[in-house]
């Protein structure tokens, strides 16, 4: 979704048209400074019109509404042929990693090699959503659909825990297979296999970690749960910063062990800038508070498929 400035007002008032097919919304600003946590630059009180499209992605009751039990919601055979050809590639990159590791009898460095996999595979996934959140429109070549996914699911987290699996997974199942198969042929070295194998694999399991970050404890297998608890795989708590308002922390959905480090630096603001004064573009994390960022309650006829 581009947000564009209009400069047919004098400069301390903007225009910014949200040209999205699933929400239009006019955002009028004025020179009144709001206080939030994070300051970011002509952060200014906003007055908002929202005007609703229906989403082309999703069935719904009414314009904009994924029901439950929606169709969009559910894995199709591709779906599942995709997440079955990721998992292939991310297995034969772990068996060249065991079975190199083994012959040589050299364990340390695949292993090594695999925790830095991981950790990285947690800011991988932080830098992706906060791309995808920030910039580009449902029309972006190659990430449109991932980039409108993002924004429903700002608009509607609870879909998520709706999701099946295939489907919630396989975007990033046919990167991880287009990505880790040819390094699958390409190399045996048992290191290399190690790092490639546990960070795709993260990578591509960092949607159904992102579902349970936003599933209740008691519906959670209680591995999950423990897991979440000591921090290998993102907590609910923290991940439920990331859909409140300022809606710019916490982008970061495996372990969420770059969070507080990226949060507290102030990176991603600090890229947001470089974009800003090198390219002109703004991320949609200025134009909040917006309707687009804010969740929207569940109906009566979501709430009964609980
Ligand atoms: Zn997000
Ligand atoms: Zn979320």
């Amino acid at each position: 979704m581009s947000i564009l400035a209009q400069h047919k007002y004098p400069s301390k008032y903007h225009v910014h048209t949200c040209h999205s097919p699933l929400l239009r919304t006019r955002v009028y600003c004025s020179t009144t400074t709001t206080t939030t946590t994070k300051p970011k630059p002509n952060l200014e009180q906003l007055v908002i019109e929202p005007q609703l499209n229906p989403s082309p992605n999703l069935v719904t009751s009414a314009p904009n509404r994924p029901i439950f039990n929606d169709p969009s919601l559910r894995s199709t055979w591709s779906h599942r042929a995709w997440v079955a050809s990721g998992c292939t590639t991310v297995l034969i990159s772990l068996a060249k990693a065991t079975m190199g590791a083994a012959e040589s009898h050299m364990w340390l460095e695949p292993i090594l090699a695999g925790l830095v996999g991981y950790i990285l595979a947690d800011l991988g996934s932080g830098v992706y959503h906060w791309g995808i959140d920030n910039y580009g429109s449902a029309s972006t070549p190659i990430f449109g659909s991932q980039i409108d996914a993002f924004q429903g699911h700002h608009k509607w987290p609870w879909t998520i825990t709706r999701r099946q699996f295939a489907n919630n997974l396989h975007s990033l199942a046919r990167a991880v297979t287009f990505t880790v198969l040819p390094l699958d042929l390409a190399s045996n070295d048992p290191m290399f296999h190690g790092f490639v194998g546990v960070c795709s694999g993260c990578i591509m399991f960092s949607q159904q970690f992102h579902a349970w970050a936003h599933t209740t404890k008691s519906r959670l297998p209680p591995l999950v749960a423990e897991l979440q608890d000591v921090g290998l795989l993102v907590s609910r708590s923290q991940h439920a910063a990331h859909h409140r308002s300022p809606y710019n922390n916490n982008y970061c959905i495996v372990s969420g062990v770059w969070n507080e480090f990226l949060d507290k630096q102030m990176v991603f603001e600090a890229l947001e800038m470089i974009l800003f004064f090198k390219l002109g573009v703004r991320p949609r994390s200025w134009s909040e508070p917006s309707s687009e960022w804010t969740e929207e309650a569940e109906t009566p006829s979501q709430i009964i498929g609980h």
